[in-house]
């Protein structure tokens, strides 16, 4: 064998040994952020299995490299670590806990980590269940949008025992820059609600502003740089403004399609006004972005939440 011939065959080597040292993951839940998320585990040389309800979505996978599954117990069958991102509550129940649900067939020792936005509650059931069959769970919420998802920079935030968070931190690491442990089971999703609160209640105060802004003659872009580089200053005006072309790559200058559905948005207010009921805490701003997202929701559901610039603009659906 010659010299180079030799390096070849050491990098497959290297290659193998290294993929064989790496758990192998199924993932379940391929839209908008599970798809550059399981992209990027690929990318970081893990062996994936996948599975989602729409077979564009697994096709796509396909094509990047993964292994395809036609249920989720197919896709979980040779897996050490099971990955969800799902729209919500029920379907993170039905995937793990509904008839022919999940958990029941992963082997002692899997490693389940739901990355979907739930009520703290519904991970704690899964969480539950899952500590008596002995398999481990954990709730990472994630922030960041689509754009952190394709960039690999995404906020995880964690709930779950110290020894299962240790266990997924690097496999978080491929697919996200900052991994938090929140606490407990569930607290990963109390965070991810007051997170997600206070987004809902800063795109609805910045749409508001610009809209007050252009409809007193002033250009969306210059007001938006005014912002910025004032106290008004926030992650919507930084990295996802909703006024269409003051930005490029974000869903307002692609009429408002891809990023984050307003009806996720709507069930992310209303888990918070639900947390903020039983707790006996007030949130009256919370309860008014809720109440704006309720009503724009009626008919804007699949569009990106900021296109509740519309809520002041429709024409800005349009441009
Ligand atoms: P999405 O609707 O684009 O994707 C969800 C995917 O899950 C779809 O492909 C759907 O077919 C699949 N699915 C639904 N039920 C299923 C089942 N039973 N089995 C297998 N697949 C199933 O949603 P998304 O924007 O990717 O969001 C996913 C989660 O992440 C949500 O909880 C959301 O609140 C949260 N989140 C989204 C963003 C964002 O910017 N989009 C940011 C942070 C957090």
């Amino acid at each position: 064998m010659s010299a180079t011939e030799t390096t070849k065959q050491n990098q497959n080597n290297n290659a193998q040994n290294n993929k064989a040292a790496k758990p192998k993951i199924a993932f379940i839940g391929l839209g908008n952020m599970g798809t550059p998320m399981a992209e990027n585990l690929l990318k970081a040389g893990y062996s994936l299995c996948v599975y989602d309800l729409s077979a564009p979505a697994i096709a796509h996978l396909q094509q990047s490299g993964a292994t395809v599954a036609d249920s989720p117990k197919a896709a979980a069958a040779d897996a050490q670590v099971v990955i969800s991102m799902l729209p919500a509550g029920e379907h993170v129940h039905s995937v793990y806990l509904g008839d022919n649900g999940l958990l029941s067939d992963l082997p002692k020792g899997t490693l389940v980590i739901d990355c979907s936005t739930i009520a703290a509650a519904d991970a704690r059931a899964v969480a539950d269940a899952a500590i008596e069959l002995g398999i481990e769970f954990l709730d990472a919420p994630v922030s960041g949008g689509t754009g952190g998802a394709i960039a690999g920079s995404l906020t995880f935030i964690v709930g779950g025992s110290a020894e299962a968070f240790a266990r997924a931190e690097p496999i978080l690491a491929t697919m996200g820059k900052n991994i938090f442990h929140a606490g407990e089971h569930g607290a990963g999703q109390v965070a991810k609600i007051c997170n997600n609160m206070l987004l809902g209640i800063l795109m609805a105060g910045t749409a508001e502003a610009i809209n007050l802004g252009v409809k007193n003659g002033l250009d969306p872009k210059v007001l938006s740089d005014i912002m910025l580089q004032s106290s008004g200053r926030n992650w919507t005006l930084e990295v996802y403004n909703p006024y269409p072309q003051v930005m490029n790559s974000v869903p307002s200058s692609n009429r408002y399609q891809g990023g984050f559905m307003t009806k996720l948005m709507r069930k992310d207010l209303n888990l918070a006004m639900q947390t903020a009921e039983k707790t006996k805490v007030d949130t009256p701003m919370g309860a008014k972005a809720a109440e704006l997202y309720e009503a724009h929701t009626l008919e804007y559901g699949d569009k990106d939440f900021s296109s509740i610039m519309a809520f002041h603009d429709s024409s800005v659906l349009s441009k």
